[in-house]
């Protein structure tokens, strides 16, 4: 059924997504490209969610947790791997509830242990492909092809507004105070896996494939 992976930014949580959403047939629910989506359609809504977002703290509850709904029930009959959601403990209960009204739960949830010296490298090296969102490491996981997508061919790969140094620190704090708690929380249901983050992409990949 359903996976979650919980983690600070850059900890690896959206490239080990793309590599399982191709070995496996995982609907990819990203809760920040909603948020982002829902930004590049210029509505109001979007204009309050980039402020939010280029602060570095966490969307309001109620918008992400609407989105969310609808994008669950747009993909009931998958199994869906969630990143980046839930991010707080009234999230995670959401999150059961909607699973239930689906009739889905949840399998398993990794937690990505880093620590925070290594995300400023993370995320300084950090590019995405604005036309499909692939993710790259300009360092240890750069495109094939200076400046193009390994996925789609575009040549725009971009550095997120909220990738700066500043705006880190904010997310980084946000993380252990919101949502680190909720690593106990899926402990003590006896669904947690602790991933070593720090390890290769390959090594990582295989710590999560040894448990699926
Ligand atoms: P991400 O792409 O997962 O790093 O998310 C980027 C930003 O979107 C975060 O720093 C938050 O501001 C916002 N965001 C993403 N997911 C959530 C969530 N589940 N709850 C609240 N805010 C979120």
């Amino acid at each position: 059924m359903h996976l979650v992976f919980l983690g600070p930014p850059a900890c690896g949580k959206g490239t080990q997504s793309a590599i399982l959403v191709q070995k496996y047939d995982y609907y990819h629910l990203s809760t920040g490209d909603l948020l982002r989506q829902e930004i590049a359609t210029g509505s109001e809504l979007g204009q309050a969610l980039k402020q939010t977002i280029e602060q570095g703290v966490l969307g309001s509850s109620e918008i992400v947790n609407q989105l969310l709904k609808k994008d669950i029930e747009n993909h009931r009959q998958m199994s869906i791997l969630f990143d980046g959601y839930p991010r707080k403990m009234d999230q995670a209960i959401f999150l059961d509830s909607v699973l239930k009204e689906n009739k889905g739960a949840l399998k398993r949830v990794f937690y990505f242990d880093i620590n925070a010296d290594e995300l400023l490298q993370r995320v300084l090296n950090r590019v995405t492909c604005n036309a499909c969102g692939a993710v790259y490491n300009l360092q240890t996981n750069p495109p094939k092809e200076d400046g193009v997508c390994d996925n789609c061919g575009g040549r725009d790969l971009v550095r997120r507004g909220d990738d700066t140094e500043e705006v880190l620190k904010s997310r980084i704090q946000s993380f252990y105070e919101e949502t680190a708690p909720l690593k106990d929380f899926y402990q003590e249901r006896g669904i947690l896996t602790v991933v070593n983050a720090r390890a290769s992409l390959d090594e990582v990949t295989k710590q999560i494939i040894n448990v699926l």
